[in-house]
């Protein structure tokens, strides 16, 4: 990677936020992918701003993520800047107005502790979701009848030419697992939510009920990034997989989950490569069996190529 690029950002990112030739199996649910040649973690918006600048200036992609809790990154890695806003960027600020205002890297189970503790009701079904809120916002996460929709009042959002700005909730074109965000390259920033009074003790009982419904039913002793597929309408995609007969069926140490056929997870040592070749192999079968054609949930980020190239990759297939 050019030497430019990290001697620029050095000027804006502290160095204990700065990492050059990341292995992005450590920012990864799914514990794959290979290294990104620089990995940054804003701690502000001007950080933030000033980052993208420089990767523009200098004509290096950049990618955003989050927690990395529904992506798959190549074994190839990501050449060019993956820009995490993570904790560094998360602080919270209750409103006295049943608002909270959450900045984009707090993760969803903070959120929502902080929610009940403020006797505020409405995030209990995020509670368990194991991202950001910046991130949840992207993909409108969603579980138990609840969608990231149904709370927010207004999103603040970075463009990338360097505009912040403010969508209100009917601006931000949620559709399942899908936002305005992606379509328009945006970032984001804050998350204003809407949340109603509630008793504490109701609050805290309903989250651990969803969360040992999730224990229960998910495979989250195995690395993940959650539902792999999306859900086709009319159907579920764990039972069309399971009626398939491909219950624990695995390529290498990528395997459908036996516990919850939704999921692919990682035995261990899985490539992306394993992990491609089983999703497209579960397409397959379910379309030859169900006429249904399973669409990714899950998200592609960097080089999927055999070997690795030092080249420019098209952006993150949606
Ligand atoms: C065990 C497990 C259970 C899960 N259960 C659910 C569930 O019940 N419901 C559900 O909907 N999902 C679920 N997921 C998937 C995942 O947790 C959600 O999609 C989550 O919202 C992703 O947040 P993240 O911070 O990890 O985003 P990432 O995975 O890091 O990124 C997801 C997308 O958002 C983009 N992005 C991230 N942050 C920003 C930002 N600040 N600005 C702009 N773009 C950004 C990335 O570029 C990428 O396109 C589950 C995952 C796991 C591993």
């Amino acid at each position: 990677m050019e030497g430019d690029i990290v001697s620029s950002l050095r000027d804006i990112i502290a160095p204990e936020r700065m990492f050059v030739e990341e292995p992005m199996k450590k920012h990864t649910t799914f514990r794959v992918g290979g290294n990104a040649d620089l990995l940054i973690r804003p701690a502000s918006v001007a950080e933030i701003e000033k980052g993208i600048q420089c990767c523009q200036e200098l004509a290096v992609p950049y990618y955003i993520i989050g927690n990395g809790s529904n992506l798959l990154v190549g074994d190839g890695g990501i050449r060019g800047v993956v820009i995490q806003i993570g904790s560094d960027f998360s602080k919270i600020e209750v409103g006295d107005d049943d608002t909270v205002w959450v900045q984009a890297g707090c993760m969803l189970s903070k959120a929502a502790h902080v929610a009940m503790e403020h006797g505020l009701s409405g995030m209990e079904f995020a509670s368990g979701i194991p991202g950001t809120i910046g991130g949840a916002v992207v993909m409108n996460a969603g579980a138990y009848e609840g969608e990231m929709k149904d709370i927010i009042d207004c999103v603040t959002l970075l463009s990338h030419d360097g505009e912040v700005l403010i969508l209100p909730q009917d601006q931000m074109e949620f559709g399942y697992r899908e936002s305005i965000v992606s379509k328009q390259n945006y970032i984001v920033l804050e998350v204003k939510l809407k949340l109603h009074k509630g008793k504490p003790e109701a609050i805290a009982e309903k989250m651990k009920e969803l969360n040992d419904a999730r224990q229960k039913k998910q495979p989250l002793e195995f690395p993940s990034a959650g539902s792999t597929f999306k859900r086709p309408e009319g159907y579920f995609a764990g039972k069309l997989i399971m009626d398939t007969g491909l219950a624990g069926y695995r390529i290498g140490d990528a395997q459908v989950s036996e516990k919850h056929c939704g999921f692919v997870i990682n035995r261990g040592k899985a490539t992306a490569r394993e992990i491609v070749t089983l999703m497209n192999e579960i397409t397959k079968r379910v379309e030859e069996k169900f006429q249904v054609v399973l669409e990714p949930e899950v998200r592609k980020m960097g080089d999927f190529s055999e070997s690795r190239k030092k080249e420019t990759l098209p952006e993150q297939a949606e």
